[in-house]
């Protein structure tokens, strides 16, 4: 019986110094102290000793089963140790490598451009003003001189959700209201989204943004209009832009004038973007009619103003060298990260 008991004892102490991982250490635990160990036939072996060897067998298996248990519980504990350390070394972060950077969301183009151009007509004495976008024809046609039936409308095409209600053709709409409201001296501008019934191509949209201003005082004149926009252009290119009036027409203004810039391109010499006359187009503009000022109970008489219009989209594409409108709705962010 001792003999065995030794056996056994040296027979778990080589296998203890072979095992190297947790999981080997449990494995061997259960293997000596579990119901079909060793250790457990030995105890039922003890029915064959003698009453007086009995206990002092029982005794020694006893000590040997303790001796087994605290190896093990020892050796666990140093590969649980080991093994948590190994783990921490191979999952160390390295506090030293880049940052996986994030997507960043920002303003979309169109309306990066529209804050630009409300600073700078901010600092040239300007406040802004938002019209609706669903109107009544009235502020949108009527009111600003276009009688019903009148061919001008033909020029917008229209977007009617009622007989009298509509998507504004553009932000003139907003002039009324804000001639209802204040009084001269009235110098505002209104941007804003625009809806027409319009084929969408490169050069087109069914919605556009436009800043629409206005400028009413007492002797307001033609020259004032000029010199605003000029200088308007010339902040907004960042560079000295030459400004031309060719006559127009527009009901709400009398007269009305396009107004072309310096080809920004080519400075005037004639390139492609300019189709060679050395003129961009940028906007509509003119002096407010005398029956829009009556309309918006401001006398004729007593005073004049000018009003202008511009597409922020067709200033985009100046800027920014795009040959397509579409390109600003597409949502492509391989177009719009550029900005
Ligand atoms: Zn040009």
């Amino acid at each position: 019986m001792r003999d065995k008991i030794k056996e056994i004892k040296a027979e778990f102490q080589i296998e203890l110094s072979r095992v190297g991982t947790v999981r080997a250490v449990e494995q061997l635990t259960i293997k000596y102290l579990g119901k079909k160990g060793p250790l457990q036939e030995l105890m039922a072996l003890l029915r064959n000793c003698s009453g007086e060897e009995r206990p002092l067998m029982g005794k020694e298996i006893n000590i040997l089963k303790e001796e087994i248990s605290l190896l093990c519980t020892q050796a666990l504990e140093g590969f649980t140790q080991a093994e948590l350390k190994e783990r921490i070394e191979q999952e160390k972060i390295d506090v030293t490598l880049p940052g996986r950077r994030r997507f960043q969301g920002k303003k979309h183009p169109i309306y990066l451009l529209r804050d630009e151009i409300i600073t700078i007509l901010s600092s040239m004495g300007f406040s802004v003003q938002y019209g609706p976008d669903i109107d009544s024809d009235y502020y949108n046609y009527e009111g600003l001189n276009f009688p019903p039936d009148h061919p001008a409308r033909d020029m917008q095409d229209t977007l009617y959700l009622t007989k009298d209600f509509l998507l504004r053709s553009h932000t003139s709409n907003t002039q009324l209201r804000v001639m209802e409201k204040q009084k001269p001296p009235i110098r505002i501008i209104a941007p804003g989204t625009v809806y027409r019934n319009e084929t969408i191509s490169a050069r087109s949209h069914v919605f556009f943004h436009q800043v629409e201003g206005l400028y009413i005082n007492k002797g307001v004149s033609f020259a004032d209009l000029f010199t605003t926009l000029e200088e308007f252009f010339s902040k907004l290119f960042k560079k000295p832009v030459r400004t031309r009036f060719r006559p127009s027409y527009f009901p709400f203004v009398e007269p009305g004038v396009e107004v072309d810039i310096h080809c920004t391109a080519c400075s005037g010499s004639g390139c492609r973007l300019c189709k060679h006359t050395g003129w961009l187009e940028v906007a509509g503009a003119g002096m407010v009619h005398p029956e829009v000022l009556k309309n918006g109970g401001i006398d004729p008489e007593e005073y004049s103003g000018y009003a202008w219009g511009m597409g922020i989209e067709r200033l985009a594409m100046l800027l920014y060298d795009v040959k397509d409108i579409r390109m600003f709705t597409e949502n492509d962010l391989r177009f719009l990260a550029q900005f």
